[in-house]
């Protein structure tokens, strides 16, 4: 979290952006100002057109009808990026999170000179489509990232300690951010998804990884060093097969799709590539055999994950997403009864939502990253 360094007009932004329209007084009251102050940072937005007042609300009672702020949809244009080990995909959105136009193109070359220039060619070629200039680049990825600015570790791109942020501001000459894909996803979700206005607001993604992402007040919680939410290799059971580094029964071995593809391929006696996580959902492969008791023992690692991530944080809402939802879907109630095993005998129940995935989310939440840069740039003003 920076939030302490921003000024007052980027705070102001980012709170209309992350909570939505709210009154000048619920404005102040959650940046802590006074009415006047408040009134000073709003105007210069207001005449900017960054910000507009919606038309008046009767909110009953004695008193003027009041006028909530929101940010202006054509205020700003951004971009996201996310990054695979084989593809890119692009969207622009405004900043309602609202997707104007996508893309995606294969991932030929992972060397970081290279990816820039695709970065940079994509999104020129997104703002000559739409006719909307983007303010500010977003790029999420499965790494660690510091700062918002190196990509600590990439291991499926070969990256490490990479100053992608400013490369891609140096070929663009356009602010830039970079996060954690998972980070960057819990932000989409927390702004413009189910998690608006929760807080604490937790994502568990299950699919080629596992990871989670907590945002608190709006803001996600990253780390000293980038790494927060990096829950794939906590131990779950000990007799499980390992992971691809040698933990014997982590969740990510348990319940990532390739631990999966892996354990039912042994049980089959198949080749993994034959198989798909949809297609050993099918009625007739579970009843195969030991299919079922790989997905079972996935699920419960899967709610193993929630339910300790539960424990720690007492979020208000969770949120599962990612290709693997269907595999809690099909053994929900395995799932629940490893969340609800977990829970303190005085804490109240949390809720899970299981939310359907589109890869598109993906890079939406990088844009939510480019929005975040924005306010930067046009609150101080
Ligand atoms: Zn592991």
């Amino acid at each position: 979290m920076d939030g302490g360094g921003r000024s007052l007009g980027a705070r102001a932004l980012l709170s209309l952006i992350s909570v939505g329209a709210m009154s000048r007084g619920d404005l102040g009251e959650r940046l802590g100002l006074s009415p006047a102050t408040t009134t000073r940072t709003v105007r210069p937005l207001i005449e900017a057109g960054l910000i507009e007042e919606q038309p008046p609300v009767e909110v009953g009672g004695p008193g003027r009808p009041t006028r909530l702020l929101a940010v202006a949809p054509n205020s700003a244009t951004v971009a996201g990026i996310k990054l695979t080990a084989d593809r890119l995909y692009a969207v622009l959105t405004d900043p309602l999170g609202e997707v104007l136009i996508d893309d995606s193109l294969p991932l030929i070359e992972t060397d970081a000179e290279s990816v820039t220039s695709l970065i940079a060619s994509v999104v020129m070629r997104l703002a000559e489509r739409s006719g909307r200039r983007p303010d500010a680049i977003g790029i999420s990825l499965g790494a660690a990232v510091v700062g918002r600015r190196t990509v600590v570790v990439a291991a499926f791109l070969g990256w490490r300690d990479v100053p992608l942020a400013a490369m891609i501001t140096e070929a663009t000459g356009l602010p830039c951010a970079v996060a954690n894909d998972v980070r960057a996803f819990a932000y989409a979700e927390a702004w413009f998804g189910a998690g608006r206005g929760k807080s604490p607001f937790a994502l568990v993604t299950l699919g080629a990884g596992i990871g989670c992402g907590i945002v608190v007040g709006g803001e996600i919680l990253s780390g000293a060093k980038g790494a927060a939410g990096s829950v794939g290799h906590l131990p779950v059971d000990p007799t499980g097969p390992s992971c691809e580094i040698g933990h014997p029964g982590c969740a990510r071995a348990l319940a990532s799709t390739a631990g999966i593809l892996r354990a039912s391929a042994e049980h089959l006696g198949c080749a993994v590539e034959e198989l798909s996580l949809e297609r050993l959902l099918s009625p007739g492969m579970r009843r195969g055999s030991g299919v079922d008791d790989v997905l079972r023992r996935a699920a419960l690692a899967a709610g193993r994950v929630v339910g300790t991530l539960i424990a720690y944080v007492d979020p208000e809402l969770v949120v599962v997403s990612g290709e693997g939802i269907a595999l809690v879907e099909a053994y929900r109630e395995t799932f629940e009864k490893e969340v609800d095993g977990l829970r303190h005998w005085a804490a109240a129940p949390v809720p899970v939502l299981l939310r359907p995935f589109e890869f598109d989310e993906w890079a939406r939440g990088a844009a939510a990253l480019a929005l975040e840069q924005w306010t930067v740039v046009a609150g101080d003003r």
